[in-house]
């Protein structure tokens, strides 16, 4: 699996630290309020993981699964609901967790749900942020880093399914990714 990899752009250990930084920040932000945690699978999974475990208080984990159409054959771009149920959050403060920022469009959507289904609160965190222009106007309430416009693996985020359980996040050798077009 490491082989496979050209460049780590952030490693575990810078991980580890913004993790308490961040975790630290959004119970601030909450101040003893009662939150749900809503992950959208799977890409968030790993990052979540880690960063509750920072918040020793109460708290309850949600899960939803998403899929996000982009670029090239759908170029309005749409983001499906692919759970027969979404959590309940009428009337509760909810932290929305993602694994990266790209176009936007995932969070605009499952935010716009959220308060739909009568959240009272709603608060993102996203571990990475793309810098880029979005095809929709939003910004994570709390964003572990900010990367370039580059595809990344890793901690949680995939490549054709692959590679979410490496410890940091890096960029694929380019003939991986050709070899399998
Ligand atoms: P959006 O474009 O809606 O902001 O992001 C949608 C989803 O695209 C993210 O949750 C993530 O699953 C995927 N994505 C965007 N950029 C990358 C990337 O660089 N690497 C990987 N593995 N997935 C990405
Ligand atoms: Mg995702």
């Amino acid at each position: 699996m490491h082989q496979d990899i050209a460049r780590v752009l952030i490693d575990e250990e810078v991980i580890e630290k913004r993790l308490d930084i961040i975790a630290d920040r959004i119970l601030e932000e909450f101040s003893g309020r009662q939150f749900v945690v809503i992950v959208i699978l799977k890409g968030a999974l790993v990052f979540t993981a880690d960063v509750l475990r920072r918040m020793p208080i109460p708290l309850e984990i949600e899960c939803i699964n998403v899929a996000s159409y982009h670029g090239e054959t759908k170029s309005s771009g749409r983001v499906d609901f692919l759970d027969a149920k979404l959590p309940l959050v009428e009337g509760r403060s909810v932290l929305l967790i993602d694994d990266i920022l790209d176009t936007g469009r995932t969070l605009v959507a499952v935010e716009e749900k959220l308060r739909e289904q009568g959240a009272q609160m709603v608060k993102s965190c996203v571990l990475l942020s793309k810098d880029k222009e979005r095809a929709a106007e939003v910004e994570a309430d709390h964003v572990g880093f900010h990367i370039g416009d580059e595809f990344v693996v890793g901690y949680g985020l995939d490549y054709k399914g692959l590679y979410r359980n490496l410890p940091y996040i890096g960029i694929l050798k380019s003939e991986i990714v050709e070899a399998s077009r």
